[in-house]
């Protein structure tokens, strides 16, 4: 069945209906493409007065270009991708050449390639539901829109919302496409045909689409004032963006300014140029490797078989400090009943208090004096000091107090979730849950599958870790799991590399500049001086050689400088939220411990702090700490601030290798 249908709506006019079998969007392939061209002819052979451009699908209008083909197709040639850019909007423009007036109703998404087309139809018109946005987001692919959209949107709403819609890649409701002028109306969903025979009708009357027609071929009638210095403002608002790769926006902004001038002919020119030299660059590489990795993640879910998943209502948190309090913050806002316990109760009372306050859904954490309160939770998990002593006494504990039916999770970093498990009385009940820290922006948790963890209880922290809105990778028990196993040993080398008489900031720089999002020394002091060096000890014992006895964090630790969390570790803070400040007493405290010099620059930095990285990674795949060496990419990145932009460190290292990427990403 054609993915085009078109069907009678009024004696003249038709609704053209996207709707590809058996998929929940509709998106750009060859084939949809081929039905569209089609029932284009169809239309030409005998025009009606209008046509209402719908969507089957209740979700998705358009979800864009088809993004399979496209990562299978990232050697392509020029000339292959010009004709990839030309058959497309040769295929769309037809709209803007019907005699008939077209209307694309929208209702649910219509992006990227979607916003396109409907950009060819004369008036755009959409549902007011939450679920209804607009927006060309091929920037956050390393891409740049390349049927037509970044030359007929700024001939439609002036080029500076335009080149701050497509640089930006985000999406907007319809109340603001209707007040940018991107739709005519925004009307109920139900409302749709309707409102579009209304607008058909009128434009049948008064041919007004004629001269937008014409305008939309010009060159770009509403421009800034002072261009130079819009070009700059953007400029600087690309730079400023963390959250996307600024080479594409950068490209884009300049085809825009430069060809605003011209007619829409030349512009197309322009954009299919740009779009060239961005396609299969090292950015859209990895950030096509990284969209997969994504989409791949959102689908994880436990699997619970028949019996369907267990009922958990009540969560148990042991240990309100660093790590406790953050979790709890997420697990409240899942909706769940919280109690909280803590051996140091002064901690204990505060950290309620604050979480009540300020957490959603706060009034539903409960205070708890004892273990022995937890006896109704259907879940508990526990986040004391990373020791394995203390650990195993906690659940031998708790253990007297819960049943056998209630389950069990330790947020350890390092411990092997089957040791401390020797403690639980029911140990196919325990699974590790490793949160990353800072809680908030790392989207990663590690669900750790012990030797004898059940399935069940597997699956049940894999949906715990989804209704938390994190993503879960299940990874097996080997120390350090996978992000630990990834960072400390490049931890591991900044310290060795601060004994080579390399600066706190020098060692930091290159690993900022690379994309992580602090460097190595930066990072410890968020974790914490101490939790690093009990990692590290962990290390020693259970993998030995993966990293080296280094003095360095014992000094601290000794001096009390653990970090954010006391005001100073390898940098010095005003307050746990404030940035880091050089500390000049740090030489000093090095002073004793310095071997031979390094002469190193950046790159050489950057390099040493990489390699054992990718060594890492490599083992964690050797070992079989997980089965896909995509888990080991989406940890890198999720759990190690690895940027995105280079699709996971295991990734980068191929294409390094296979001489696609580069250490400095091309500008
Ligand atoms: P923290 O020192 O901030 O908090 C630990 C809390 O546990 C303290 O409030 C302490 O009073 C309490 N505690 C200690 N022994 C207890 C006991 N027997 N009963 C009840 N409470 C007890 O440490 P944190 O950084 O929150 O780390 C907690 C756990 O999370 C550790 O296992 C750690 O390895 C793990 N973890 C830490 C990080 C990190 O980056 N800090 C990341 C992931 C996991």
């Amino acid at each position: 069945m054609s993915s085009v249908q078109l069907s009678q709506h009024r004696d003249d006019i038709i609704l053209m209906t996207l709707d590809m079998s058996g998929k929940s969007a509709n998106v750009l392939t060859d084939q949809v493409y081929a039905d569209l061209d089609s029932a284009l002819d169809e239309l030409e052979s005998s025009p009606p007065a209008g046509v209402i451009l719908l969507s089957a699908k209740p979700a998705i209008y358009v979800a864009g270009a088809d993004l399979v083909k496209i990562s299978g197709a990232l050697d392509w040639s020029d000339e292959q991708i010009h004709q990839f850019c030309d058959d497309g909007r040769t295929i769309m423009s037809r709209f803007s050449r019907l005699p008939s007036v077209s209307v694309a109703a929208v209702h649910g998404v219509c992006v990227g390639g979607g916003m396109e087309l409907s950009l060819w139809c004369d008036h755009r018109i959409c549902a007011d539901d939450r679920r209804t946005l607009f927006g060309l987001p091929e920037v956050k692919l390393g891409l740049i829109p390349g049927w037509a959209g970044t030359v007929r949107l700024p001939r439609l709403i002036g080029l500076e919302p335009a080149a701050d819609l497509v640089t930006s890649g985000r999406l907007i409701s319809g109340a603001d496409c209707l007040e940018l002028g991107i739709v005519t109306r925004v009307v109920a969903r139900d409302q749709l045909i309707e409102e579009s025979t209304r607008i058909i009708d009128a434009e049948v009357a008064a041919g007004e689409f004629r001269r937008q027609r014409e305008k939309l071929l010009g060159p770009v009638t509403e421009l800034p004032v002072d261009m130079e210095r819009f070009r700059t403002g953007q400029q600087a608002r690309i730079d400023a963006n963390p959250e996307i790769d600024p080479v594409a926006p950068t490209r884009v902004l300049t085809h825009m300014c430069d060809s605003a001038s011209l007619p829409a002919a030349a512009a197309y020119t322009s954009e299919m140029q740009v779009f060239a030299r961005v396609w299969g660059s090292p950015q859209n590489r990895g950030l096509l490797h990284w969209f997969f990795l994504e989409e791949r993640a959102k689908k994880t879910r436990g699997d619970f078989g028949d019996a369907g998943p267990p009922v958990i209502e009540t969560i148990g948190i042991i240990g309100a400090g660093l790590m406790g309090c953050q979790i709890a913050r997420l697990v409240l806002a899942a909706g769940y009943q919280v109690l909280m316990f803590d051996a140091d109760r002064q901690k204990l009372v505060r950290s309620v208090r604050e979480l009540s306050e300020s957490a959603k859904n706060g009034e539903r954490l409960q205070l708890v004096d004892s273990i022995e309160a937890f006896g109704p939770c259907d879940l508990v998990l526990e986040s004391i000091v990373e020791k394995l002593k203390i650990k195993q006494q906690l659940f031998e504990r708790l253990c007297a107090v819960v049943g056998p039916e209630t389950f069990l999770a330790t947020n350890t970093s390092t411990i092997p979730v089957s040791d401390i498990a020797q403690a639980v009385t029911h140990p196919s009940r325990l699974v590790g849950m490793h949160f990353c820290l800072p809680v908030e922006p790392l989207r990663l948790v590690e669900v750790i599958a012990g030797n004898q963890s059940s399935p069940v209880i597997t699956s049940v922290a894999v949906d715990l870790v989804k209704a938390m809105r994190k993503t879960p990778v299940v990874v097996a028990d080997q120390p350090g799991f996978v992000v630990n196993r990834l960072l400390c040993p490049m931890l591991n080398r900044a310290l060795d590399l601060l004994q080579n008489n390399i600066g706190v900031s020098q060692i930091d720089e290159p690993m900022r500049e690379f994309g992580f999002s602090v460097g190595p020394l930066e990072m410890i002091d968020f974790i914490g001086v101490d939790t690093i060096m009990y990692a590290g000890e962990t290390f020693l014992r259970t993998m030995p050689g993966l990293i080296s006895l280094n003095p360095v964090l014992p000094v601290l630790v000794k001096r009390g400088r653990l970090g954010r969390k006391t005001g100073s570790g390898f940098y010095c803070y005003e307050s746990f939220d404030s940035p880091p400040e050089v500390d000049p007493d740090f030489e000093s405290i090095m002073a004793n411990y310095q071997k031979e010099p390094l002469a190193a620059n950046s790159d050489e930095i950057l390099a040493q702090l990489l390699d054992p990285m990718v060594t890492a990674a490599r083992g964690v795949m050797t070992d079989g700490v997980v089965a896909d060496r995509r888990d080991v990419d989406i940890c890198s990145v999720l759990g190690t601030t690895f940027p995105a932009v280079r699709g996971g460190i295991l990734y980068w290292a191929d294409e390094l290798r296979a001489g696609q990427s580069t250490g400095a990403m091309p500008s």
